[in-house]
């Protein structure tokens, strides 16, 4: 069922999706599981495994791929493919290249190269103020040679410009003639950006450039009132540029916040928020990140069943709960709300990584980037934050946990 865009509504979508399901009963597909790990209690462990095509690319997938730049453990790469999952997502920045070169690893290893699907991203061009147009090819080419020698292959499957946070990039001619000749050469079957700010028109100048296969955005079900996203999304479907979504569980699952694990599970929040996104059919797979066996078991019993389980459908149709999550969608429209003009949007991003995901180098390099002046020292000197979201982040409090960690 694909989701429209003004006509939408959250309790309109539950009334269509209800289902009950039985326990996954996972454990023992992949090799590496500890003995005594729980089941995944969700998904259907008979059900055929869902394949969806990402659009134009006519690249096929499971509809849970591996979101890998969480994992450090080459098993953990191979037991996802041994369950299943065929779409490996990585890019040239995570772990300096070493994630890259451990799915590599992996896959190597099994001697299965032609049977995944390698989703990677590089950025440089993006990145660089000041190229000519004639400049980006020379930078991109040697950034994807790189990417190409860690993931052991002639060709990407998947090649993404990475982080696209307005439609500059996407609207560069210079990036975009160098990305469609890397496709055209066979370095890349496909080609595509990431975004996870300013989302909506990040993808419709994708779909507008006429050039990009796929789009990999942020999408999850904290956005059910966002018309202009899934505006956008619908329009990516009608022309045929494929979705991929990530950060699909919003924090939410792995990182329920007190409030929320009162009355939900963190399994039914997870697996309520991976198969929301994939009820709408413009969505060809996810990237869940997977850290873990419980993650991989969990999130790929979704690819094997998406009706929602009663109390699934519970926690979806609470609003209480899921309007209430605080995640940070990056639209900066608090930015107008301080006075001191603080990279607020950069400073969430980093506060997710830190005090969500757990990882401080990502954090470390996130709050780095920002300018001294829009930076967590501006916000040292204000006694009381008078930032304010237009949606249910409390920067207030985010900031104050970032100077405990960082001031
Ligand atoms: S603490 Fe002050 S400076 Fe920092 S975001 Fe809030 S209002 Fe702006
Ligand atoms: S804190 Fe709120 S208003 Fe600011 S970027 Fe995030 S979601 Fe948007």
């Amino acid at each position: 069922m694909a989701q429209g865009n003004s006509s939408f509504t959250r309790r309109k979508f539950m009334a269509s999706s209800l289902g009950c399901l039985a326990s996954a009963g996972l454990a023992g597909l992949a090799p590496g599981l500890a003995r005594g790990q729980a089941a995944a209690p969700v998904g259907q462990p008979d059900g055929e495994i869902i394949y969806r095509t990402l659009g134009r690319s006519g690249i096929k997938l499971p509809v849970v791929s591996m979101g890998a730049g969480a994992c450090n453990d080459a098993a953990l790469v191979q037991a996802c493919y041994e369950i299943g999952m065929r779409g490996f997502d990585t890019a040239a920045s995570y772990a300096f290249g070493r994630n890259e070169q451990m799915i590599a690893n992996a896959i190597h290893r099994l001697g299965v190269r032609d049977k995944v699907v390698y989703i990677t991203k590089i950025h440089e061009a993006a990145r660089r103020d000041g190229l000519a147009d004639d400049e980006h090819e020379a930078v991109m080419r040697k950034a994807l040679e790189g990417s190409l020698r860690r993931l052991k292959t002639d060709h990407i499957d998947i090649l993404m410009l990475y982080d696209c946070r307005s439609p500059e990039p996407v609207k560069n001619p210079g990036i975009v003639a160098a990305f469609a000749k890397l496709r055209k050469e066979g370095k890349a079957r496909a080609i595509g950006l990431s975004t996870h700010a300013d989302m909506a028109n990040v993808i419709n100048a994708a779909v507008e450039a006429e050039v990009f296969d796929v789009v990999l955005t942020s999408f999850n079900f904290t956005m059910a009132d966002d018309t202009a996203m899934l505006g956008a999304i619908d329009n990516a479907g009608k022309n045929n540029v494929g979705i991929i979504a990530m950060k699909t569980q919003a924090g939410g699952g792995r990182f329920p916040n007190p409030e929320t694990l009162q009355s939900y599970s963190g399994e039914v929040i997870n697996s309520a928020a991976l198969k929301w996104i994939l009820h709408n059919e413009n969505v060809a797979t996810t990237i869940p990140g997977i850290g873990n066996y419980d993650h991989m078991r969990a999130d790929f019993a979704v690819a094997r069943g998406i009706e929602y389980t009663d109390e699934e459908a519970k926690f979806l149709s609470d609003n209480r709960i899921t309007l209430g999550m605080g995640f940070c969608r990056q639209c900066s429209k608090c930015l107008a709300s301080c006075p001191d003009k603080v990279d607020i949007p950069n400073l969430m991003r980093t506060h997710m990584y830190a005090a969500q995901y757990g990882d401080f180098q990502k954090a470390r390099r996130t709050i780095d980037a920002i300018p001294s002046s829009q930076g967590l020292r501006t916000c040292v000197d204000c006694n009381s934050c008078t930032a304010k979201c237009v949606n249910s982040v409390n920067i207030g409090k985010k900031i104050a946990e970032l100077k405990m960690i960082y001031a």
